[in-house]
Parts: C-alpha cells; structure tokens; sequence
C-alpha cells in the first residue's frame, strides 16, 4: 500500500479554461503531481530498505529526494483546491470570508499590498519554485513565502493556505516566456472559500508550535 495517493482533480481539466488550459492541467496533474506522489513513496521505501540493511551511505540524498517530491505532494494537492473557475476578485466578508480578509489586511496593510507582494514573489523566484501565502503560527500573522522548488526557503511550522506555481511547468505550454503575465491571470481563478477554510484550520491548530515547557 503506498503511503501517499494522486488526490482526484476536484474539476475537469477545462474547469480553469482560459486563464489554464486543459493540456496543461491534464500534464501538470497527471504526469508532474503523479511523478511527486510516486517519488514520496519510492524514497519512503528506500529509507526503510537503507533501516533494514543499515547502509546510510545515501542518506543524504535519501532526505533531500523525501523534502522535494513530499512538499511537491502537498503544494500541488494545495494548488487544485485553491483554484476554481468561479474564482476571482478579492476576499469579502460578504461572501463569507471576512475573517481571512481581516487577517490579510491587518498583516500586509492592504489587500493591493498583499495581491503585490505574493505576484511578486511568485514571478522573481529564479528557476523552480512557487509564491506561498501562508499562516505564521508563532506571531499569528499571514506571511508570503518564495519557495525554492518545492521545500526550499520555507519558515519551519508555517502552514501554506495560497499557493502559486510559478514552475515553468505551471504555464509555459500556454504563456510561453511571460511568468508575469501568468501570475496576474492566476488571480482570477482564486477559490477564496478555499482559502478562508485554510486560514480557519490553521489558526486552530497552533498549539503544536506554541507549546509551554
Ligand atoms: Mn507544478
């Protein structure tokens, strides 16, 4: 039994049609996403083999392959949530997510700012990586991340709940060389129902990073 599984397309792969196309979200999910889950249970197995014969010679390696293909795993089951071709615009407490738009504002001022500063990161991250809204237990704030591929640059304990794939991947069939133009396309697909939901589960599960000695 592997330990990790390909979740379902919570769409059809045209759901985000024009700003994603259905070749790329038939790729991007079912050959990139797929080769991260495969790649998460593959490593898994090595490590237990490398317990079994006691041979770390690789371990090394073992761990980097584990922190790529598992966060690969978990960014991309993020991303198709945060996505929906109803999506757009900003979050409203009229909509029901006035908590998360709160949070936004009280952290990065405006949402204008945020919107900026996400795009941003997303669109400079040099080679393979991804711009990340996430929630930041210790000081209870949002903070936008710039990953590194998928594991790199990352505050320890910070749960992702907005995630932009800015892998050439991620759009390159479509956009060609214009990341920018892409990042602000995004933007009109945002599921922010998804979002807030995030938001919520992961203020009510700091107590982890939180705990008194
Ligand atoms: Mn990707």
């Amino acid at each position: 039994m592997p330990v990790y599984t390909l979740p379902e397309l919570p769409y059809d792969y045209s759901a985000l049609a024009p700003v994603i196309s259905p070749e790329i979200i038939e790729l991007h999910h079912d050959k990139h996403h797929a080769a991260y889950v495969k790649g998460a249970n593959d490593t898994l197995e090595q490590l237990a083999e490398a317990r079994d014969k006691e041979s770390w010679g690789a371990v090394n390696g073992l761990e980097k392959n584990l922190a790529f293909h598992l966060s690969g795993h978990i960014l991309h089951s993020i991303y198709w949530q945060n996505m929906t071709g109803d999506g757009g615009g900003e979050p409203l407490a009229a909509d029901g997510v006035g908590e998360l738009a709160d949070a936004i504002a009280e952290s990065f001022g405006s949402f204008a700012g945020f919107k900026a500063q996400l795009s941003k990161a997303a669109a400079t991250t040099q080679g393979s990586g991804w711009g990340v809204l996430a929630y930041e237990p210790l000081s209870g704030r949002l903070i936008v991340e710039q990953v590194y591929d998928h594991q790199g640059n990352v505050g320890q304990g910070a749960t992702p709940i907005l995630v932009f794939d800015a892998w050439e991947h991620a759009f390159y069939l479509q956009y060609r060389n214009q990341k920018v133009d892409f990042i602000e396309a995004m933007w009109a697909v945002v599921n922010w129902q998804d979002v807030a939901r995030r938001y919520a589960a992961a203020k009510s599960r700091t107590d982890v990073l939180l705990l008194a000695p």
